[in-house]
């Protein structure tokens, strides 16, 4: 914590003008375009570069902006390693793009995930695959059944994140971070990002904000409340003998749980089962420390998560060696390039989806894309208050609770695919986005092979007054 004191200090030496000074008005200026194109993505992660490349295959002209220098968001940087929350029972609920990830990076064999016959629940299959984190971690049951769930690896995602947008013909432009929109009128005309040469404007008819943190529907108008929750710095361990961590586990469960629980007590948060096998032997995913009370949008909360979190890792790293067979020469292989923020602004457009519609499995007559057993409606994916602006992701209009039951990688991407599908159909037919009818969004999505929930499952709620009002 040293270097945060030190900043501390160059502050109070200061303290005068610091004090004097709240807030500075900057001199209007001249930005240059650099770019114009139909629809405007902002934020190439899961939902960003779905949107793009949906939107592109739709006919669009696209431009894809990211502030870092891959695409991937938190399924690359952040190392969020497992596809999950894309099955109702034993029927794959989330499609399309997601898919294409998953057979392109299987083709690199940078993807692992349980055949058909060996999903459900039984002490072998979580033997074989619960070290994967391949199971419905929804479900009471013990052991939890192996559901459709892909591991893969971050760099891989990278790379066919790199190829889908080429191969869509979408403009990519990284290493350039939003910072102001462009509205007329009460409509999005295009958007400022910060780069090494200066701020430069790229114009568009259409925008998306796929930024996780509605950055761009935040500073446009758009209604959203702000809340937080745990932040963690994930890491991966290298060296690790995990067929001899699992032998040990299997014969000496009560041990075990004895050596995690001291593991998990230096790391300060992490769930049950803190390490997962990835595609590259001898490599694990550690989802941990999990950090309360940090803001994932306050550059210095995120400072001091950072601190916090890598001195837990040190710490813990020296037990698991001492302590756990198998990781006896296990080595830090790396810790994620950014902390992982599971929410912070969220948007409350048209609908806000609730707690109760995710766990009573409501549908909408205008759902356009689904995660597990739930149903995300074209409302949840439009602000108030500024249009031309579509928001997908993470940040969707929802609430806080309801966002951290349906903020997973897959259902994401599907709130993505249908965005870009929606911003090309605006754009073709002239209309705002506002008034794409929901059933050319969802023709949309089944012709590029997503499903986007129109035919409710078995499962599902059916609120007659909803079907008929939407
Ligand atoms: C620790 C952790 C564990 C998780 N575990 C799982 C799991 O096991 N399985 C699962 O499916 N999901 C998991 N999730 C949830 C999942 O990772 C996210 O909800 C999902 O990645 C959200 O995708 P997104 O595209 O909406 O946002 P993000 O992945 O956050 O992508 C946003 C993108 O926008 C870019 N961006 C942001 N601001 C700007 C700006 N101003 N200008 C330009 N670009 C910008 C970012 O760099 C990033 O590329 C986990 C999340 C966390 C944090």
């Amino acid at each position: 914590m040293n270097a945060i004191t030190d900043a501390d200090d160059v502050v109070d030496e200061n303290t005068e003008a610091v004090a004097a000074v709240t807030a500075v008005t900057l001199p209007s200026r001249d930005v240059p375009v650099v770019a114009e194109s139909e629809v405007i993505v902002v934020g190439g992660g899961p939902a960003g570069v779905s949107a793009a490349v949906a939107a592109a295959r739709s006919g669009a002209s696209v431009t894809l902006l990211e502030r870092y220098s891959s695409l991937g968001g938190l399924a690359s940087g952040g190392m969020v390693l497992v596809l999950d929350d894309m099955c109702n029972g034993s029927e794959i609920t989330v499609t399309g793009i997601v898919a294409e990830y998953v057979e392109r990076l299987e083709k690199y064999g940078l993807a692992v995930s349980p055949p058909e016959s060996e999903r459900f629940s039984s002490p072998e299959m979580w033997a074989k695959w619960g070290r994967w984190g391949t199971f419905d971690f929804q479900s009471h049951v013990t052991p939890k059944p192996i559901c459709y769930a892909v591991s893969f690896d971050p760099d891989g995602w990278k790379r066919v994140s790199n190829d889908l947008v080429q191969d869509s013909g979408v403009n990519l432009r990284l290493h350039s971070w939003f910072s102001q929109p462009i509205v007329t009128d009460g409509r999005m005309t295009g958007v400022v990002v910060e780069t090494k040469s200066g701020p430069q404007a790229i114009r568009g008819e259409v925008v998306i904000d796929t930024t996780g943190d509605i950055d761009v529907a935040s500073r446009s108008g758009a209604e959203f409340v702000h809340d937080k929750y745990l932040v963690t710095l994930v890491f991966r361990l290298a060296g690790v003998d995990t067929d001899a961590a699992e032998a040990y586990e299997q014969a000496n469960p009560r041990e075990t749980r004895a050596i995690n629980r001291k593991i998990k007590r230096l790391l300060g948060g992490a769930w049950e089962l803190w390490w997962l096998k990835t595609p590259s032997p001898g490599v694990v995913w550690c989802n941990c420390p999990h950090l309360t009370g940090f803001d994932g949008a306050d550059p210095v909360s995120l400072t001091m998560a950072e601190f916090e979190a890598r001195e837990r890792i040190a710490s813990a790293l020296e037990l698991i060696r001492q302590d756990l067979p198998g990781f006896e020469n296990c080595y830090l292989l790396d810790v994620a390039q950014q902390i992982g923020v599971r929410q912070t602004r969220l948007l409350q457009g048209e609908y806000v989806v609730t707690k109760e519609d995710i766990t009573t499995r409501r549908h909408f007559a205008d759902s356009v894309a689904r995660g597990r057993d739930y149903y995300t409606p074209y409302r949840a994916l439009l602000p108030r208050g500024v249009d031309q602006l579509l928001v997908a992701g993470r940040h969707y209009s929802a609430s806080p609770q309801a966002q951290r039951m349906s903020r997973e990688i897959p259902p994401c991407m599907a709130m993505g695919q249908a965005a870009g599908i929606a911003g090309a159909l605006a754009v073709s037919s002239g209309d705002l986005v506002r008034d794409v009818p929901a059933s050319l969004v969802q023709a949309g999505m089944r012709e590029q092979g997503a499903d986007p929930g129109d035919v409710p499952s078995a499962n599902a709620t059916i609120d007659e007054e909803l079907e008929l009002g939407s």
